[in-house]
């Protein structure tokens, strides 16, 4: 028998329509790249952002069709958000951070029809722009001078569309709304193509109680890139609920955010471990200095966020990290690390040492991890292959005819994640396959090691990589970068880690460098670490 409910697609527009008629006069901030404030309501928003969906269609874009961004987090970016998918075209966020070689590339690859360009960011477009063919390079001025010849500005472009006679698209969920492509750490960029249906189900689902709990209430702050898996879908999911957005465009250093949260009392903030390692510094060297007593939650994924740190914020700066596991593929959330009422019970350092780990899988998302062995316990122990599948996790990468073995036959997508499972279901990374390193068949965990190089208070951060051993095959070296004005000697690492570790899993070297080489999203590479100690026999 079939259910008599609505078939009522979820679509992108829905969430504007929400947003514009209950909660129209929320604002949303942006800091300029003057670094002045601009500030607005929904109500303009979403009049902007239908404007903008009848003067693209007005440009030829049709259903289907690219359009591209080249832009940081601010209010333009958000319409563009709502006004590409608002005419069922696939809005394509590109990262500013890639190489214009990389950006050539997946321009070129994803056939983008119009790229939509900030005008403090045309150098970098200047580098590539020969190289693509793209029909329309439009730009969002911010001020300092006219913009090139041949270039539409991005306001007379908004002004030649009329909002009144546009009608938001309404067709099939299952059509592409977005794109991104992911940062290439493991390989060439591949296309993740979302769905209205996926955009709006991941919105409801990243809000939920035991995840974030955003609501109306929240005052938001996307430190994550709105190019790096659409700031983790936070603008949808914030538009959706009517939160307060508040963007902090190119400004992302310590004092420019501290200053954002504390002015504009910020609930909620979302980024990598660097930018948090950051701000924790600057924090400890300032005592008392700004009041972040609004902030409620800061999220954290992209990479592990060391104990050390999470414990830091908590201990003393009464600051809560939340913890989370996503890729581009899974559109972000997959696993978020809430603390279960068992858990909640536990003393502190048990607490800690599971908000260290990656948490349980969200709502309707499901895993497993497999190894040589095929499907692993849940045992805490037994490492393998994380899988994953859900309503939000990649099916097939964009005109990719392999898809390099990244599905399996019966409907899961490989991660590439090395994981354990525990009984309670929470999830431990303990390395990216290609990083795992392999010493004379047992496996250490690179991440491991890392976050608890980075609890020892002389080290401000530390990746360990593989270096080739004729014994061993692989054994872990570590790049180690000093806090300002200490020292520290090799013993004194050892004897730091070795209760935690069994003895072949210490360093076999460690270096001291000035920085770690990161990645487009902020990780550590350690493919350049690994090149640059290539020689370094154990
Ligand atoms: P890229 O694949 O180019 O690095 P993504 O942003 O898609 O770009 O990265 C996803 C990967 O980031 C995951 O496969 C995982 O290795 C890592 N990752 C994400 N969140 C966490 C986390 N909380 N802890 C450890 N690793 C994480």
């Amino acid at each position: 028998m079939k259910g008599l409910m609505m078939d009522f697609h979820l679509t992108v527009p829905v969430i504007l329509r929400r947003a514009e008629t209950l909660c129209a006069n929320k604002t949303i901030v942006t800091r300029l790249p003057d670094k002045s404030i601009h500030r607005y309501t929904y109500r303009e928003m979403a009049t902007r952002s239908k404007q903008l969906s009848a003067a693209l269609k007005k440009l030829g874009v049709s259903e289907g069709d690219r359009v591209a961004t080249l832009c940081w987090n601010h209010y333009q970016h958000l319409e563009i958000y709502f006004a590409v998918p608002g005419i069922g075209a696939v809005l394509h966020t590109l990262n500013l951070r890639l190489s214009p070689d990389d950006l050539t590339y997946i321009v070129n690859h994803a056939e983008d029809k119009v790229i939509i360009v900030d005008q403090v960011l045309l150098p970098l477009f200047d580098k590539f722009k020969d190289r693509i063919k793209v029909s329309h390079v439009v730009v969002i001025e911010n001020g300092t001078g006219p913009i090139p010849a041949g270039y539409t500005g991005y306001e007379s472009l908004l002004s030649s569309g009329d909002a009144s006679t546009f009608t938001p698209f309404s067709g099939d969920e299952n059509t592409a709304a977005a794109m991104c492509y992911t940062s290439g750490t493991t390989g060439q960029p591949k296309g993740v193509l979302y769905s209205h249906r996926s955009i709006v189900l991941h919105s409801m689902l990243s809000a939920f109680t035991d995840g974030m709990a955003i609501g109306e209430a929240d005052v938001v702050l996307p430190v994550v890139p709105m190019f790096h898996v659409n700031a983790w879908g936070l603008p949808f999911t914030c538009t959706m609920l009517g939160c307060t957005q508040v963007f902090p465009g190119p400004h992302l250093d310590p004092a420019s955010l501290l200053e954002l949260y504390e002015t504009e009392k910020v609930t909620l903030t979302a980024g990598v471990p660097t930018i948090w390692m950051g701000i924790l510094n600057v924090l400890d060297a300032n005592p008392g200095k700004y009041n972040l007593s609004s902030i409620r939650c800061m999220l954290v994924g992209g990479s592990a966020a060391p104990r050390s740190m999470i414990v830091g914020y908590q201990e003393r700066h009464n600051l809560r990290i939340l913890h989370a596991w996503g890729m581009t593929e899974t559109s972000p959330l997959g696993s978020i690390c809430g603390l279960t009422a068992e858990l909640r019970k536990a003393a502190p350092e048990v607490q800690y040492t599971y908000r260290a780990k990656q948490g349980v899988a969200a709502p309707l998302v499901e895993m497993r991890a497999r190894n040589e062995n095929g499907i692993v316990p849940w045992d805490g122990t037994t490492m393998g292959e994380l899988e994953v599948r859900g309503p939000w996790i990649s099916s097939a990468y964009y005109n990719t005819p392999d898809d390099e073995g990244k599905f399996t036959a019966d409907g899961w997508f490989r991660t590439g994640d090395i994981v354990t499972l525990e009984a309670n279901g929470y999830i431990e990374i303990k390395d990216r396959s290609k990083d795992v390193i392999k010493s004379g068949g047992e496996w250490i965990s690179s991440v491991q090691l890392e976050g608890a190089l980075m609890g020892h208070p002389a080290v401000a951060e530390a990746a360990v990589f593989a270096i080739p051993s004729e014994k061993w095959m692989e054994r872990p070296m570590a790049a180690i970068v000093l806090k300002e004005g200490k020292s520290v000697t090799v013993e004194e690492l050892n004897t730091f880690l070795e209760p935690h570790f069994a003895k072949f899993w210490l360093p076999e070297a460690y270096e001291t460098v000035k920085e770690i080489p990161k990645t487009s999203v902020g990780k550590f590479k350690k493919s350049t670490l690994r090149e640059m100690f290539r020689n370094y026999k154990a």
